[in-house]
């Protein structure tokens, strides 16, 4: 290592920055991060240095710099944006025996800045000794997915506790205790949001002396794992992926997705293929149950969100009855993936004011007597679960006086790299033309102009008769 990475304190301390512009105003930012006292020196500043010192957030020093300016200094940024003011200028500082930075001229730092992940108190600094920025600036966005936003008021929580730990927990307990802390209930639930649940369980297990002897509490996520696209997963969805004992996933979830879990989780397929189960719901909910009262953290994972004709409320139900904690993570639902391939919008403005999602199939696989009803001027309607009946879908909108030229959009296997589309008219679709071209999963895309004219009420019943 030509450098060593340290934190340094910056309690009362003074950063001066040479410079009033762009670059300045970067190195700003990152000082303005600490509790620094921040000096400026430049005869002119940008508006949004200006700013700092109006809102009393920086020194301005517009008199022409001299070594006495850097005394006593934590650091010093050089930001003039001329390479020979520069370099005399960090020999000043140099003079003055503080540690020197020259924006973009690696040569003449004493000092580099790092990449920065900041979760105060918790911070991650990467550095390549000025070798590969960029190189740094992926390895922060890997870790920034890694560590929950919350997870500094986390730390400073543990922190205001530790002198209580260290009064009530004996110090044979105390290791196990922040273990349990950092890795289990506590943090699970600060993550979610749960901030004063969390606290109370840290102050319970502290006035009980250690962590609770059943030292895991299962739980269920039923996590979104979004229409197929491994980076259409959500950051939560990640963690939650990350953190599981157990998944249990269905045939719409992409292997790739299923990667992203830690590599010792066991992995459960419960095979639930359109319209013929081969594990009945009533086993998956009893299943998951079990696995989350047996202590273990078991993620649900399920295809687009969760909550979208994915019988979410059977597993929530039989969670609650049992007692288990259980929890959502929503994902990108196949609608919007879909739109997205097209490179539309779901909503459009004066052509639609409503967006409709619908199935397609009902309750054990039968048909949906009313799709065609929901099809009134100024909806977009977005058809799930209709691939094969989509003649039939074709032939009610027919029915109830869309051209036969209008054309619908079917987007299957959305965001996958399998992915197709379609743009059928009416009258094509409803004589299964495009039949052997629609592929399970698809989404059908419908949208019903304001100025249309469809027949008024026509009763329509045709989907249903088809089934
Ligand atoms: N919860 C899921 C929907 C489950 S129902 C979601 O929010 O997306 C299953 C239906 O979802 C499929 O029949 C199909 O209509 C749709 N679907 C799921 N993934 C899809 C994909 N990648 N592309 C197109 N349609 C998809």
């Amino acid at each position: 290592m030509k450098t060593f990475p340290m934190f340094l304190r910056m309690e009362d301390r003074t950063v001066v920055i040479v410079g009033g512009g762009e670059q300045a105003a970067q190195k700003s930012r990152l000082i303005l991060k600490t509790s620094a006292r921040l000096v400026l020196c430049a005869p002119e500043l940008d508006p949004e240095l200006a700013d700092l010192v109006a809102d009393g957030k920086a020194q301005h020093d517009p008199a022409p710099v001299t070594a006495a300016r850097f005394d006593g200094a934590a650091l010093a940024f050089i930001a003039t944006g001329c390479p020979g003011m520069d370099a005399a200028l960090a020999d000043l500082a140099r003079a003055a025996r503080v540690p020197v930075n020259v924006v973009d001229q690696p040569d003449l730092c004493d000092a580099y800045t790092p990449s920065l992940v900041d979760r105060d108190p918790v911070v991650v600094a990467i550095g390549t000794e000025g070798t590969a920025p960029v190189l740094a600036r992926q390895i922060k966005s890997r870790i920034e997915t890694m560590l929950e936003p919350q997870l500094g008021g986390f730390a400073a929580l543990a922190g205001r506790l530790r002198g209580a730990v260290a009064r009530s927990v004996p110090r044979e307990n105390r290791r196990a205790f922040w273990r349990w802390a950092f890795a289990d209930a506590p943090r699970r639930l600060h993550a979610d949001g749960a901030e004063r649940e969390a606290a109370r369980l840290l102050k319970a297990a502290i006035a009980e002396g250690g962590a609770p002897d059943d030292t895991r509490t299962g739980a269920i996520a039923l996590v979104g794992a979004g229409p197929g696209a491994a980076d259409l997963l959500t950051l939560r969805a990640l963690r939650k992926l990350q953190e599981a004992d157990v998944i249990f996933y269905d045939r719409l979830v992409d292997p790739a997705v299923l990667e992203l879990a830690r590599r010792d989780a066991e992995r459960v397929f419960v095979g639930k293929a359109v319209g013929a189960c081969a594990w009945p719901q009533d086993r998956i909910n009893a299943v998951i149950v079990a696995a989350a009262l047996q202590g273990r953290n078991v993620v649900r994972l399920k295809g687009g969100d969760p909550s979208m004709f994915g019988r979410a409320e059977e597993e929530l139900a039989a969670a609650r009855a049992a007692g288990v904690s259980v929890d959502i993570v929503p994902g990108v639902t196949a609608a919007s993936a879909a739109a997205a391939s097209l490179g539309r919008s779901l909503s459009e403005r004066g052509v639609s004011d409503r967006v409709i999602f619908a199935t397609a199939t009902g309750v054990g696989g039968g048909a949906v007597q009313s799709l065609g009803d929901l099809a009134r001027p100024g909806t977009a309607l977005a058809i799930y679960m209709g691939a094969a009946k989509a003649p039939a879908i074709a032939a009610d909108l027919l029915d109830l006086g869309l051209g036969s030229d209008h054309r619908v959009d079917i987007v299957c296997n959305a965001s996958t790299p399998h992915e197709t589309r379609l743009s059928p008219t009416l009258s094509d679709l409803s004589e299964g033309c495009f039949s052997d071209r629609i592929t399970n999963p698809a989404v059908i895309l419908v949208t019903v102009p304001k100025d249309a004219r469809p027949h008024a009420a026509l009763p329509l019943v045709r989907v249903g008769a088809v089934a």
